[in-house]
C-alpha cells in the first residue's frame, strides 16, 4: 500500500533518471518556499497538538535502504475541512537527512535554507481507498523540519534513535511494543505552516499530495544529530561497500505558477 517508499533502487538519488511525472510533471515536490511570495489564505484553520495525541495500535520501524521509516496501524485521523480537504489517516512517517559534512538534508527549503532533516508524516485519504495514488488529494503529507540547536536531547527522538539501533541495515524491521503518539515528536508551535499542491518526492512522483510544511522546526541535540548520521546503512549487514544513508532528498522542483499559501496569524491566535 505504501510501496513507493520501499523501492531501494530509487536511491541514491539518481533523480535525473526518474521518468514519468517525475520528468514531465508541473506540480512536483519538494519546492523552495520563498516567504515573501506566500499568500495568506484566511480560510485555512489551525493544526493542534490534540490531533496527534492518539496512540497507534502498532508501530514498526524499518530501514528501507534509503530512509528510516515508522509504519503505523491505527494512526491518528484528521477530520477537519479547514485544515485538510478530506478525511485522512496517518499510515507512516519517515525521514530525509543530511550526510555528515553536508550543510542540510531537508527536502523543502525556505528562502533557500536547507535544514538538517525533514520528517514526513504520510496520511491516506479515507475516501480514496486503494486509489490514493490516482485520486486528487489522495495523500496529505505533513512536513516538519528538524535542526540540531540544542544540548538537551529531544525525548521523542531518543525513542526513534534507540529503536533505530535495531534497524541499522537495509531490510531490517523492529516492532515497537511501547507505542507512542506522533505528538511526542512535534515542535511546540504548529501555528504557522505553508500549504501547496504537489507530488510524492519519489517515483512515480504522483501529483496527488496536499502538502503542509510547518514553519517551526523540531529541535534535537547535536549528539542526536551525530548519532543519526552514523546509524543507518544502505545495504544488508555483511555486504561490501556499505554506505551510510544521508542526503536522501530530491532537489527542489519548479513551481510552474503554483501558489504557496499560509493561514492568517490573526485568525490563528
Ligand atoms: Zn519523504
Amino acid at each position: 500500500m505504501i510501496s513507493p517508499w520501499f523501492d531501494k533502487s530509487i536511491y541514491p538519488v539518481q533523480v535525473a533518471a526518474w521518468g514519468g511525472y517525475c520528468a514531465t510533471g508541473e506540480k512536483q515536490s519538494p519546492i523552495n518556499i520563498e516567504r515573501s511570495k506566500v499568500i495568506v489564505n484566511r480560510s485555512l484553520g489551525r493544526f493542534t497538538h490534540g490531533l496527534f495525541k492518539s496512540i497507534p495500535r502498532s508501530m514498526e520501524i524499518l530501514n528501507s535502504g534509503h530512509a528510516l521509516q515508522v509504519n503505523l496501524e491505527g494512526g491518528c485521523k484528521i477530520n477537519d475541512s479547514t485544515i485538510l480537504p478530506s478525511v485522512y489517516r496517518a499510515v507512516q512517517y519517515h525521514f530525509h537527512w543530511a550526510s555528515r559534512g553536508s550543510p542540510g538534508g531537508s527536502e523543502h527549503t525556505v528562502n533557500d535554507k536547507r535544514y538538517f532533516a525533514e520528517m514526513h508524516i504520510v496520511h491516506l485519504n479515507d475516501e480514496a481507498g486503494d486509489d490514493y495514488l490516482t485520486t486528487k488529494n489522495g495523500l496529505a503529507v505533513l512536513g516538519f523540519f528538524i535542526e540540531a540547536t540544542s544540548t538537551v536531547n529531544h525525548t521523542g527522538f531518543d525513542k526513534i534513535l534507540s529503536y533505530g539501533r535495531n534497524v541499522r541495515f537495509e531490510g531490517e524491521t523492529f516492532d515497537i511494543t511501547e507505542t507512542f503518539p506522533i505528538d511526542d515528536l512535534l515542535p511546540n508551535s504548529l501555528r504557522d505552516y505553508y500549504r501547496y499542491s504537489g507530488s510524492l518526492t519519489t517515483p512515480d512522483c504522483n501529483e496527488v499530495v496536499v502538502w503542509t510544511v510547518f514553519r517551526k522546526p523540531i529541535k534535537i541535540s547535536y549528539l542526536q544529530k551525530v548519532e543519526w548520521q552514523s546509524l543507518f546503512y544502505d545495504g544488508e549487514e555483511g555486504e561490501e561497500d556499505l554506505t551510510l544513508i544521508g542526503n536522501n532528498f530530491r532537489p527542489c522542483q519548479s513551481l510552474y505558477g503554483r501558489a504557496v499559501t499560509k493561514p492568517s496569524r490573526l485568525w490563528n491566535k
